[in-house]
């Protein structure tokens, strides 16, 4: 049963440029489905629509089935984790940046939910403790360091549909590698969709949608497409 529908998408931002001219595509309960394409395609429009920062202005979007137009913006919330390409952290420590005093929660439940996400691995890759101030006054964070607090403030919340948007394209080949591993076990299994710029980084993807001039020009495996890289 798929678990995320696309259902003949149109959207534009303004009335006189459409972006997305009728896409439809699904994806997989438990699959990992990827989205290539030139940039401007309208890539990371699909994860805005998703999130219902924008309405189609025809088609529809079903999550499990349902139209998301009938979704409140909370329940949307805990059902879609996003990692975006340039995450943000506060100044403040790490915990509260996983998601320490979001929701009340304490230092203990954080890793409480880190130990049931199965992110403890991830946390102990952190170059510090959970009370570490991070930012401007506190310890500095390289762009790896940063995605992989990213990735687990994304994942404690153990989302049923994780949305990548070129979460490594920011990172330099090796910590690029480094992170994809991690993100390729903690993902597995999920339902996933991501964005990505390079093929390179998708090849564990169940299929890969290519998006041109609004549509879906092809989809296939990471093997059939390798012409596009
Ligand atoms: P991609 O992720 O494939 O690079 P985007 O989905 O970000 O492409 O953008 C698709 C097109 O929509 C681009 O031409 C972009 O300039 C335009 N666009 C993106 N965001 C906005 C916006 N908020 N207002 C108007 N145009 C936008
Ligand atoms: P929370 O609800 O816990 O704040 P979200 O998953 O809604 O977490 O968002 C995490 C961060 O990603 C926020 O800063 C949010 O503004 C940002 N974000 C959410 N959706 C998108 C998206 N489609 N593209 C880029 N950034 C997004």
């Amino acid at each position: 049963q798929p678990s995320v529908v696309f259902d003949d998408v149109v959207f534009g931002y303004d009335r006189d440029r459409t972006i997305l001219k009728g896409l439809s595509f699904e994806v997989p309960a438990g699959h990992h489905v990827a989205i290539v394409g030139p940039s401007g395609a309208g890539k990371s429009t699909i994860g805005r629509l998703l999130f219902r920062f924008y309405d189609p202005w025809s088609g529809r979007i079903l999550i499990d089935g349902q139209d998301i137009a009938q979704v409140t913006q909370t329940s949307l919330r805990a059902i879609l984790g996003i990692v975006p390409q340039d995450s943000v952290l506060f100044n403040e420590s790490i915990g509260y940046n996983i998601g320490y005093g979001r929701d009340g929660a304490s230092m203990a439940d954080i890793q409480e939910a880190a130990r049931g996400a199965a992110l403890m691995g991830l946390i102990e890759r952190l170059p510090a403790g959970l009370d570490t101030e991070v930012g401007e006054r506190g310890l500095k964070l390289s762009g790896g360091e940063k995605q992989r607090v990213a990735i687990a403030r994304t994942l404690v919340k153990n989302p049923r549909i994780l949305l990548l948007d070129e979460a490594t394209s920011a990172l330099d080949t090796r910590t690029e590698q480094d992170i994809l591993a991690t993100l390729h076990t903690l993902a597995a299994n999920r339902t996933s969709l991501s964005i990505a710029h390079r093929l390179s980084t998708i090849v564990d993807a169940d299929s890969i949608i290519v998006l041109s001039e609004g549509r879906l020009a092809e989809q296939g495996s990471h093997a059939e497409l390798l012409r596009y890289d």
